[in-house]
């Protein structure tokens, strides 16, 4: 059943609109974004769609064909950050922060469905807010931008759910385009949409989800945190942003906790990274970003050491079996990979993985193309 048909049968009339907000992956940027560095996500095919129409008595009615259970319902006067541990937290995050900013938001019927997989380091999560914020900017009129939207989303996951993440899933979700990634500046929220047709140029990226659940709160990413505001602090800037990449080994040197040391040369480097990517498919050269990627992955698993086995093992398999390059993305700790390859290769490389895992006794992994697809948008 379709999302607008459920949204009929839940509630008994037709929604007034229906909106959709994608999924994404990080091509090459990670522990950058709250160093105030840079990120380059694109927007995945895999969708949250949502049925939504307003209501005028104050009363928000959400739910999700993805997950047993009946309608939640909550009063919108009595939204309290941090007290909702459900998925009904993320929607509902969604309007308190619109309230919050002085929208008047009267309430909604929400019925949505979503193919982005959850926790599988994708931000289904950011695609639950984005897709509520489109729909509620919409059809309240509130003529917010992709990344003022974006904002508010981020705002929703670490206010109101209490998770601390930063503001790349959100914008990627809200701004990405077709056949592009997204080139986003952490520190003025600026973006620029960097070309990035990967079947023009007879390419793929797959995406390898290890299907290991990721859990960020249980302290490393606070402490991956805690260790970047040290390095800035010791070396006397504001951010790790601040730190020219020609000056790297300069820096380093004058750090003397060996831990902080990797964490700043991760980030310096990876900053570093983004922008050579940027450069490279600026000049078209798509396959040569391969190896920096590679290069984000080394730095990932042994400076900033967020990977596991399992990650590893996808992009030690992809680049010997004929990829161009291969790295985790996001989070770290589980979650999922991605693979640059001739199309004409993918097939062999993905098999390659699926029998590496399985000669590991790991669970067979998820692979799929990443089809650089558009953002958020209506589609009723
Ligand atoms: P990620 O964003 O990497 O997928 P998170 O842990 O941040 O992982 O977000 C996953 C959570 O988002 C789920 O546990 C659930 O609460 C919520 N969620 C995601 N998709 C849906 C859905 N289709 N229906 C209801 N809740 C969802
Ligand atoms: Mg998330």
């Amino acid at each position: 059943m379709g999302v607008r048909e459920g949204f009929e049968e839940l509630y008994g009339t037709a929604p007034e609109g229906v909106w959709a907000a994608p999924g994404r992956v990080n091509l090459i940027g990670e522990y950058t974004d709250f160093n105030e560095g840079f990120v380059m996500p694109l927007a995945l095919p895999h969708t949250a769609v949502a049925a939504v129409s307003r209501r005028s008595d104050g009363v928000l009615r959400l739910h999700s064909a993805d997950i047993e259970g009946p309608i939640v319902e909550l009063d919108v006067d009595a939204l309290e950050p941090l007290t909702n541990t459900s998925w009904a937290a993320y929607p509902a995050g969604v309007v308190w922060v619109l309230r919050e900013a002085g929208h008047a938001i009267a309430g909604a019927d929400v019925h949505l469905a979503s193919t982005v997989p959850t926790g599988a380091g994708l931000s289904s999560s950011a695609a639950l807010e984005v897709v509520t914020a489109l729909a509620l900017n919409d059809l309240y009129e509130l003529g917010l931008s992709g990344p003022e939207l974006a904002i508010i989303a981020q705002r929703a996951e670490n206010d109101f759910v209490g998770v601390p993440c930063g503001v790349m899933d959100q914008t990627a979700s809200a701004c990405c385009t077709e056949g592009h990634a997204v080139h986003l500046d952490c520190r003025d929220l600026s973006i620029r949409q960097i070309p990035f047709d990967l079947p023009a140029h007879g390419l793929e990226l797959l995406v390898v989800d290890t299907r290991v659940k990721h859990a960020l709160g249980d302290g490393a990413y606070a402490e991956r945190r805690e260790g970047c505001e040290e390095g800035a602090r010791q070396l006397g800037v504001s951010h790790l942003r601040d730190v020219a990449y020609e000056e790297l080994d300069a820096a380093l040197a004058r750090l003397s906790d060996e831990r902080v040391r990797r964490y700043v040369r991760h980030v310096v480097s990876d900053d570093h990274r983004v922008e050579r990517v940027v450069a490279l498919l600026d000049a078209g050269d798509v396959r040569a970003i391969g190896p920096v990627l590679t290069d984000g992955h080394a730095s990932l698993r042994d400076d900033l050491r967020i990977s596991c086995p399992e990650l590893d093992l996808v992009v030690d398999t992809a680049n010997s079996s004929g990829a161009l390059g291969a790295r985790m993305t996001g989070g770290g700790f589980g979650g999922s990979a991605i693979v640059l390859a001739e199309a004409s290769d993918k097939d062999t490389i993905a098999k390659a993985i699926e029998e590496a895992f399985a000669a590991a006794g790991f669970t067979a992994p998820r692979v799929f193309p990443a089809v650089p697809s558009a953002g958020a948008r209506r589609l009723a």
